[in-house]
């Protein structure tokens, strides 16, 4: 199986991040990316970089408000006395049926959902290259490869539409999907990051065509609060088309498992032509963020487990925070898929 990944997307280097109203070191650190290398490189996969693939593929799941404000804010930040290093919002609209601001800082509130993704200089570029990982990955399924893996960094699931959050700036599962859906007929995306993929709900909740699945820890008490509880299951057209399977926290590879089966049943039904795997491995018992406690042999079999849907797969890297087994994980779940015969 191919592996792709471009130099530029270790750029974004992220300082500022609060956790529980308190100032903390923000864990989506660039040495990610050395892990996850290694992670894959172990599984027997091949390191490609992406082509350039432009904005269109972005703009198909993103607003060009959005876009450009992306491009453009760390430039405008700069020119306002007294301004943090990176931008972070410091208001926000309690709705946003209101005026669209002007004002840099007014669009930082609007357009940013939390304080855990900071955008700095190398922000923009790093995003559009873990795009575009993402789009090489999902050209090459569709070229006939059972299967790709995109080293998305920075992540991408909980970015909205027109919303950062959660150290996501593009959805990269979603532009994989997106981009899918050229030949496919119907792509599911199946999420097993420990959070919520609040932003991939929030882009397809009104479609029908692509079928949104995540397995999390439970938001009652964890990020990110407000989305990813069961009775969310879309709206219109797309009402039915999303399922959420909220866990306990600390459930382990048992749990896990029998909800992923119960994930299974929902994807049969919708009988897919393709599948993305938003792949994050901060389920893991050891991860920082510990709210659930998958082991690395759990991840093997839920890649074993994944693979037996017989379906095109696109894997887009999520989460997962440095801690010794990081890599190994990856390696797990890529060998439990079947990663080196693929
Ligand atoms: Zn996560």
């Amino acid at each position: 199986m191919k592996a792709f990944f471009a130099e530029e997307q270790k750029r974004h280097d992220p300082k500022a991040f609060l956790s529980s109203g308190a100032p903390q070191p923000n864990p989506e650190r660039p040495e990610r990316v050395e892990r996850l290398l290694a992670g894959a490189k172990s599984a027997g996969l091949t390191i490609e970089r992406p082509r350039e693939h432009g904005l269109g593929p972005v703009a198909a799941v993103h607003t060009p408000e959005y876009l450009a404000f992306l491009e453009h804010i760390f430039a405008r930040w700069q020119r306002i006395e007294g301004a943090s290093a990176e931008v972070m919002p410091n208001i926000h609209p309690l709705a946003r049926t209101g005026s669209y601001p002007a004002s840099a800082v007014g669009q930082a509130g609007y357009h940013m959902a939390d304080t855990a993704c900071p955008i700095s200089a190398e922000t923009w570029q790093s995003a559009l290259w873990s795009a575009w990982s993402a789009v090489e990955a999902a050209e090459t399924v569709m070229a006939g490869a059972p299967a790709a893996y995109a080293l998305c960094r920075p992540p991408g699931h909980h970015a909205f539409a027109d919303v950062a959050g959660g150290f996501c700036f593009i959805n990269n599962s979603a532009v994989a999907a997106q981009v899918l859906r050229k030949q496919a007929a119907r792509v599911v995306i199946l999420d097993v990051d420990l959070h919520h993929g609040n932003g991939t709900q929030g882009i397809f909740y009104t479609r029908s065509d692509v079928l949104t699945v995540s397995l999390h820890a439970d938001p009652v008490r964890f990020y990110p609060f407000f989305w990813g509880h069961a009775d969310e299951r879309g709206e219109g057209p797309g009402l039915g088309y999303n399922f959420n399977l909220p866990l306990p926290r600390k459930s382990a590879d048992a749990a896990f498992l029998e909800a992923l089966e119960v994930a299974f049943q929902r994807i049969r039904a919708f009988s897919p032509d393709a599948l993305v795997v938003a792949l994050g491995l901060d389920a893991f018992e050891g991860d920082p963020f510990g709210g659930l406690s998958v082991t690395t042999p759990g991840f093997s079999r839920i890649g074993e487990a994944i693979a037996k849907l017989g379906l095109p797969t696109v894997i887009v890297q999520e989460g997962g925070y440095l801690c010794d087994a990081l890599g190994d994980n990856l390696t797990a779940f890529l060998t439990g898929f079947g990663g080196k015969q693929r």
